[in-house]
């Protein structure tokens, strides 16, 4: 309703007075006129008022150019109805009466110029109309300077009342523009509020100054699973009050010191217990001061941020947990065992580190699935066969380490070191494939080895190292002359890695003679190292090293190459026979790699002799038969080596058809001092006779062992007698070198 409507009533109840009154004043003498213009007044202000009424009942709404032009239009119409009749009574009238009538015209213009000076269009038309016709009338009445004088007046009062009319729309409009200015402010405010709680999961609350909840939203209803009322039972802080959830005590705490100091707090999370578990809520407020600085309650804003909460657990726990088997990972070991280490007596504690034995081939074979569900099977067994206290933790691959937390010493630690490996090397089913693995085991006690996490588990490892070294499903206790013998080791493997490229191996050669003539039949070549700090190093320590490190194999290509073309600058009846490690054999690419020598070198394949050991055959026998099968096929000789010592199983001559065997020189040594050793040199060479193999003696190094040799029937000797290993410039065996001052054989 527009507010000139507002102030349409009381006007409209005037005017009917008004008009009441001057009608019993005038009904005698001009009852004729004067009663219908009271009807029609009458009439006229009952419509409006009943339009007023109506308009009152229906919703506020914007002014249309329409509903202003007919408020206009109705005050121009209501000036004539009002004020035509007075002021035509103007002419009719003298004395008194005329005085009461301008008197009321006069109200009546005034009246009408402040009502309608909300539109101030419909105010200027009423006002000018009725000034006009009072104006009219009065000149009507007689044309005298008095008259003159009071149209003077009514114009001047008319103006004055228009200008009044005008100051009283302007602030009536700029109170209603504040008016709508507050309302829109308050429209937006509240629909942000409510735009607020549906987009975002948080809600708004309010307090009173004794912390009470105030109109609890929809959403915060819902969230608490409360009614309105239900929450307005409730203060700030007695709603989430759940001592027995971890952390709540202590949100509780600090919401209450914020509460006593009236201060604002922002994102206090407060876990509480629901039925469907912990719940978070992180909550904000600020007081609420009013104009006379009294304290009114909280407003503030609750977000649940269970999910963030529970997504944090999540990340903190992978952090902490490997995710395959769900064990504790490294980190979160080391915490364990160095709380272990402060609370417990290190009498009771010690770390075991754990690897699978043959977990790679189960991979290799049954592909990744089964791998991971052995490594889950293995992590479940482990949990079992440890004891309460006791953490089971996986490192990374087919490593694990356990904490044992109530040892009751060492006695006891190997009981509980056969347990695991018993446990684990029982036969796995994992769908429907079986699995078997072993695990060796490596352990340091707290206090005796180790004080510290890192170094504790430094042990563990290097305890392990040394069981794996000792051969499968085994353990061993960490021991620091062992650990020191290990960290030579590891030193030592690691500056072999870096010999190669700088140029530290150097090639020696033996040579071996024909025992008929003496005359030297080939030569053995044998790797060197000079180490810079160690001097020379055996190849006795450094071949099983770059065995296991697998550098034998760029190395052994080097030796065949350096080999090959040092036999080129012999005369061509002689030999070169090459040490070939079982590792090489395990790369196919192994006749290629001597291919490649010989090609280099331009070194006839006839004059190269392969030595392999029996260990190659033991291997992984049918892919080494087939090289071995390949490079004789390539019209190389093959000798077994050292044969004699290790498994010396007769059976790895009829395997493959050597062209030569090399009694070991243990046996050799043996000779005279033992008659066994006659006996088993004659057995070997009736049997190399037997399938058409040439026989060599090694470590020949007296006239004595010779001629027994000779004797025994072996073709070719090798020995410290003839000559011990040499660089090969001091061979003499080089076209156009003399070297004479070292007799190669005697
Ligand atoms: P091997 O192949 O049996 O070599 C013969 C070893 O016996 C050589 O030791 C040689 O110096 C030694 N020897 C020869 N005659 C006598 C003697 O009269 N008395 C004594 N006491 N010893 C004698 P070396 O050079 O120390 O080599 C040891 C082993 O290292 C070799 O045994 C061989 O298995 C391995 N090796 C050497 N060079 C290589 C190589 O290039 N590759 C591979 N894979 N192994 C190599
Ligand atoms: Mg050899
Ligand atoms: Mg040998």
């Amino acid at each position: 309703m527009f507010a000139v409507e507002r102030l349409m009533m009381p006007m409209m109840i005037a005017n009917v007075a008004i008009a009441g009154g001057l009608t019993a004043l005038l009904y005698k003498s001009h009852g004729w006129v004067i009663v219908p213009w009271f009807a029609l007044v009458a009439a006229t202000s009952a419509v409006r008022f009943c339009q007023v009424l109506v308009s009152l009942r229906s919703p506020e709404r914007s002014r249309s150019s329409a509903e202003l032009h007919r408020i206009v239009a109705q005050a121009i119409l209501m000036g004539l109805i009002f004020n035509g009749v007075p002021s035509w009574l103007l002419t009719q009238t003298t004395g008194l009466t005329f005085t009461i009538i301008v008197c009321q015209l006069t109200g009546l213009m005034w009246a009408g110029s402040l009502i309608l000076a909300t539109v101030a269009t419909a105010a200027v038309c009423y006002v000018v109309l009725t000034v006009g016709l009072i104006s009219a009338g009065f000149l009507a009445s007689g044309f005298s300077l008095e008259h003159l004088y009071l149209v003077a007046l009514f114009v001047a009062g008319g103006a004055t009342a228009l200008r009044s009319a005008v100051q009283q729309h302007h602030a009536f409009a700029s109170d209603q523009l504040r008016q709508l200015d507050l309302q829109a402010n308050g429209e937006v405010i509240g629909l942000l509020l409510k735009d607020y709680e549906e987009q975002t999961s948080d809600w708004l609350w309010e307090t009173d100054a004794e912390h009470r909840y105030r109109r609890p939203s929809e959403r915060f209803q819902q969230a608490c699973n409360k009614t309105a009322s239900e929450i307005r039972e409730y203060t700030l802080d007695t709603l989430l009050i759940a001592s027995e959830v971890a952390g709540n005590d202590e949100a509780h705490g600090k919401l209450r010191a914020f509460l006593a100091e009236g201060r604002s707090f922002r994102d206090l999370v407060i876990p509480f217990a629901t039925d469907d578990g912990v719940r978070w809520w992180s909550i904000s407020g600020r007081p609420l001061i009013e104009a006379d600085g009294t304290f009114a309650g909280y407003r503030g804003v609750c977000a649940d941020v269970t999910a963030a909460k529970k997504a944090e657990a999540r990340l903190a726990h992978l952090a902490h947990h490997d995710g395959l088997t769900n064990l504790p990972n490294r980190s979160f070991f080391e915490v364990r065992l160095q709380h272990a280490l402060q609370v417990s007596d290190h009498d009771r504690l010690a770390v075991l580190s754990l690897d699978l034995d043959g977990f790679k081939a189960v991979n290799d074979r049954h592909g990744h699935p089964i791998g991971d569900a052995l490594l889950i099977a293995v992590s479940g067994r482990l949990l079992k066969a440890v004891t309460p206290g006791d953490v089971v933790a996986r490192f990374g691959g087919d490593e694990f380490t356990v904490l044992v937390t109530n040892l009751s010493g060492a006695d006891e630690m190997e009981t509980i070191c056969q347990r695991l490996i018993d446990r684990l090397t029982e036969g796995f089913v994992l769908q429907e494939a079986d699995v078997t693995v072993g695990v060796s085991i490596g352990v340091a006690f707290a206090g005796t080895d180790g004080e510290t996490p890192e170094k504790l588990l430094k042990n563990a490892d290097s305890a392990l190292y040394r069981a794996k070294l000792a051969g499968r499903g085994t353990y061993r206790f960490f021991s620091p002359d062992a650990d020191f013998r290990l960290q030579e080791r590891q030193q030592i493997m690691q500056d072999l890695r870096a010999a190669l490229g700088r140029d530290e191996f150097t090639l020696y050669f033996q040579p071996y003679v024909s025992s008929e003539s003496g005359e030297v039949a080939g030569c053995e070549a044998l790797l060197r190292w000079f180490h810079p700090v160690r001097g020379l190093v055996s190849p006795v320590e450094f071949i099983p090293l770059a065995e296991e490190s697998g550098l034998i194999v760029p190395l052994g290509a080097w030796v065949l190459e350096q080999a090959c073309l040092e036999a080129v600058r012999w005369p061509p009846h002689l030999r070169v026979s090459v040490n070939i490690s079982p590792i090489q054999f395990r790369d196919r690419s192994l006749p290629h790699t001597i291919m490649a020598a010989l090609t280099r070198s331009g070194l006839a394949p006839s004059r190269l002799e392969v030595e392999v050991t029996e260990t190659t055959l033991m291997e992984d026998s049918h892919s080494a038969l087939d090289i071995l099968r390949h490079i004789r096929a390539l019209g190389m000789r093959i000798a077994l080596d050292d044969f004699g010592t290790g498994y010396s199983s007769l059976s790895y001559l009829r395997r493959f058809p050597f062209d030569k065997v090399k009694i070991d020189r243990s046996f050799v040594q043996e000779l005279s001092s033992r008659q066994d050793s006659q006996v088993i040199v004659r057995a070997i060479r009736d049997i190399a006779k037997g399938l058409g193999m040439t026989i060599t003696a090694e470590g020949d190094e007296t006239t004595e062992q010779a001629l027994q040799l000779k004797e025994t029937g072996c073709e070719e000797l090798q020995g410290f007698l003839y000559s011990k290993p040499r660089l090969p410039e001091h061979l003499g065996l080089r076209y156009g070198e003399q070297v004479a001052d070292v007799p190669l054989y005697a």
